[in-house]
């Protein structure tokens, strides 16, 4: 019901699709198990996770390539300057297993907060960037290091200790994944819990 009225009242607010793609989500998030409701390991997991994401996007403040990729690209990735990979789809950051991630660590639907301005990809992308705190964001928006920025944080001299801290964050999440897809057993698709 409160994800209903927030609906009524973002609408008004952002335009239709973004709306739209925020509230699918919020439903989402809402069906799937929150911290009280999944095993420790899973929850020990998500801990992980969400730490990692903020070590992680720690170690890549300063860097200049995320800030202008987008410069002179087709629609909607060029709508902004910066963030070319977040002109994708929303549903096609927050799969199911990172929904389930996301949740097992303490997000919300009343965080899905977005930015106002024009939609260029991902509900959650605007002028200034990604609307959401890291801890809220899929674990691939945060491990996803494109050449540019590999390059530029080769030269930077960190690229080794950033990609440990990337393939850690890999390594929990397959975990989790194969976690929730064990524990689906036959008939019962691992993503029906989110
Ligand atoms: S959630 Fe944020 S970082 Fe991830 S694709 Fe959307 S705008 Fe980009």
């Amino acid at each position: 019901m409160l994800i209903t009225a927030r609906y009524l009242v973002d609408r008004l607010r952002y335009p239709r699709s973004r709306a739209d793609d925020v509230v699918a989500l919020r439903r989402r998030f809402a069906a799937a198990p929150g911290p009280d409701q999944a095993s420790a390991e899973e929850i020990a997991l998500a801990a992980e996770m969400r730490s990692l994401r903020e070590e992680l996007s720690a170690a890549l403040a300063g860097v200049s390539a995320c800030g202008g990729c987008a410069k002179g690209h087709a629609l909607p990735h060029g709508r902004w300057r910066g963030g070319h990979c977040c002109g994708t789809r929303t549903e096609l950051v927050f799969t199911d297993d990172e929904v389930a991630a996301l949740r097992r660590s303490g997000t919300t639907p009343g965080r899905l907060v977005p930015p106002t301005g024009d939609v260029a990809g991902c509900a959650f992308r605007g002028p200034e960037g990604c609307s959401l705190e890291v801890a809220d964001r899929p674990n691939i928006c945060v491990r996803f290091l494109c050449l540019e920025l590999q390059g530029e944080l080769r030269e930077r001299g960190d690229l080794r200790e950033i990609k440990a801290i990337d393939a850690a964050l890999m390594k929990a999440f397959e975990r989790l994944r194969r976690l929730r897809s064990e524990r689906a057993g036959p008939g019962v698709e691992p993503w029906e819990d989110g």
